[in-house]
């Protein structure tokens, strides 16, 4: 079947480094289907397997509309060839994906960066709306950044832009995860793992909470299950969140003095934790960013929530002539 740019809708796919969501996207930004994938420990292979059966089943639930696909991965993407070159927290080293997903889906692809297509997505009809200075982190299992500046997604000079998570705020600090070779990342201090981290030291010396009857219970410690009985009221779920939104709020300060952003989005799964995260991170942002930026920028969560990945994957696939690298 001949497909053109006039089909209905477009697929985006938001591949982070647990699972993957995948949704067929109509020219409304409306979201008709959404596809699920755990993705956690897959390997190279049973990944891009796992992409290209959600993005089948998004097809087909929309009568196989589709004009062309956008991902949105954690990956440091080459731009002039549309090879993911490397992830810090994913099995995905030199694979020619952009190609690799067209031959396989035999439509049209285009790969950025998961945390650029948030931004893109937040700043055209998001949280950002109308901005034409923003920055988006989402926080994970790792924490992505993107930048959207003079009004489009800037990704550096071969498309590989912008690691804001792996921007060090301390220096002596713990190692980073996954394939980062840094120490004291601001991943490594404010992400979903490093939440997740935070709530085991801290519950083990307060066992009589919700947190920590349910890990006695065996329930596995996740970032939503924290997020959860935090909003709940629970102490220790809440004080981690805390101790996570002030290390972020450190990141934001650097990037607030550096760049003079009208509005930084947090999005991602933490991001759930609305201002219970938000608050500690604008009062220490506040304190420790430089005036006059400070006290004009807005640090709002993503209004796409923990699709704005997903999204704005899909805002791409439907704007950018396929195939065409951005980097030029
Ligand atoms: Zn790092």
């Amino acid at each position: 079947m001949a497909r053109t740019v006039t089909a209905r809708f477009a697929i985006g796919v938001d591949l982070g480094g647990t699972k993957l969501l995948a949704g067929a996207v109509g020219p409304d930004l409306s979201v008709h289907h959404r596809a699920r994938r755990l993705v956690y420990g897959l390997d190279q292979a049973a990944l891009v397997d796992a992409c290209v059966t959600a993005v089948e089943e998004a097809s087909e639930a929309v009568g196989g509309d589709v004009s062309s696909v956008g991902f949105g991965i954690p990956c440091l993407i080459d731009q002039r060839s549309g090879i993911a070159v490397s992830a810090v927290n994913l099995p995905l080293v030199d694979i020619p994906f952009r190609d690799l997903m067209a031959e396989r889906l035999g439509l049209p692809v285009v790969v950025d960066n998961d945390a650029n297509c948030a931004a893109l997505a937040e700043a055209r009809a998001g949280a950002g709306h109308g901005a034409t200075e923003l920055l988006m982190l989402t926080i994970g299992t790792g924490i992505g950044g993107g930048l959207y500046l003079r009004g489009e997604v800037y990704r550096g000079w071969i498309g590989s832009g912008a690691e804001l998570g792996h921007m060090v705020v301390e220096r002596d600090g713990r190692p980073c995860q996954g394939n980062c070779p840094n120490w004291g990342c601001l991943e490594s201090v404010a992400s979903g793992t490093a939440l997740v981290r935070e709530v085991s030291l801290s519950v083990a010396r307060r066992p009589d909470t919700a947190l920590g009857r349910a890990l006695e219970a065996g329930q596995e410690l996740t970032g939503p299950m924290i997020t959860e009985l935090a909003s709940a009221g629970d102490p220790v779920a809440g004080d981690a969140i805390g101790v996570v939104g002030r290390a972020l709020g450190v990141g934001i300060a650097n990037l607030v003095n550096i760049f003079n952003p009208q509005v930084v989005v947090i999005g991602g799964g933490v991001s759930a934790a609305g201002d219970l995260l938000l608050d500690p991170a604008r009062e220490v942002m506040a304190l420790r960013a430089l005036r006059p930026g400070s006290e004009v920028v807005r640090v709002e969560a993503a209004a796409f929530g923990a699709e704005a990945g997903m999204v704005g994957a899909a805002i791409l696939a439907r704007e950018r002539p396929p195939g065409i690298p951005s980097a030029s």
